[in-house]
């Protein structure tokens, strides 16, 4: 998993600058653990100096441990919500958790309230979980990371008082497939290039994309990156005209974002024909 995203939240959390409340999406399981434990270390370590924040071994950073992992580590200021319900978690286990958000730290300058399945919550547990996010802190920072496969899994209402971090796609396409995907939009960008049968290269490239897997699943983000990375790929590969660098990778940006238009019903392959003209189309070709 690349650094990117995460480097700059730990950087607003030594600066006391981090929302919050942080929506922790994309990426494994395990990355999402991995994110909010080094985020939780970063926002309650005792070193004084923040750039050595999370120092690893302070009486904190040893505590801030995932509680399933079998360990005796316990920091009183930070706290694990984890799915009481088969399929949610439930709005007594919400309240029961958020209990301890209204006292002051006990020991670290603030607390850390992680919800390990933000998409599991309940309507009512959500709606607890915002009702208290709207309540001024009580002057410690008080933070909460929701932990979700997706931004999209969870209310609008709580995505809106959330600055989301996108984690990278981890249960996405498996890399020989990306490569190929990747291959094959060379291909068919390539051919457009050379003239011939005009947009029919384009829609091409565009089917190649739509037969990345998950597209089925209107609130997935994981195929969405999976195809902005085919074409950033493509774009990388060296094969392709130097000019079309910048439309592709304006291209895979904009993939990212496809997920909104994906909601409002539109389906995906036409998406990815309308994202793919709007950015190739009336180039010159060569
Ligand atoms: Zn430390």
């Amino acid at each position: 998993m690349s650094g990117g995203p995460l480097s700059g939240l730990l950087d607003l959390a030594r600066r006391a600058r981090l929302y919050p409340a942080v929506i922790l999406h994309g990426g494994s399981v395990a990355a999402r653990r991995d994110a909010a434990l080094a985020l939780a270390r970063t926002l309650l370590c005792a070193r004084e100096a923040a750039a050595e924040r999370p120092c690893g071994d302070c009486p904190h950073c040893r505590r801030v441990v995932w509680p399933e992992e079998k360990s005796d580590a316990f920091h009183p200021d930070f706290a694990v919500l984890a799915r009481d319900l088969k399929t949610a978690t439930s709005a007594e286990a919400t309240r029961a958790f958020l209990r301890v958000a209204h006292s002051s730290p006990f020991e670290a300058r603030g607390q850390v309230f992680v919800v390990g399945e933000a998409d599991t919550l309940s309507g009512e547990a959500g709606d607890a979980l915002l009702k208290l996010l709207e309540e001024p802190g009580a002057g410690a920072p008080r933070h909460f990371l929701l932990l979700a496969p997706s931004r999209l899994d969870l209310p609008e209402t709580l995505r809106s008082r959330s600055l989301a971090v996108f984690l990278g796609s981890a249960e996405s396409a498996p890399e020989e497939l990306l490569a190929e995907t990747s291959r094959g939009l060379v291909g068919s960008l390539a051919r457009w290039r050379s003239g011939g049968s005009g947009g029919l290269f384009l829609l091409d490239a565009a089917a190649r994309l739509a037969a990345l897997p998950g597209f089925e699943d209107p609130r997935a983000d994981a195929p969405w990156s999976a195809a902005a990375e085919a074409v950033r790929r493509a774009a990388l590969g060296g094969e392709l005209p130097a000019e079309l660098r910048r439309p592709l990778f304006a291209l895979a940006e904009d993939l990212l974002a496809a997920p909104a238009l994906r909601l409002r019903g539109i389906p995906p392959e036409r998406i990815l024909e309308g994202l793919l003209a709007r950015h190739l189309a009336g180039r010159p070709e060569s």
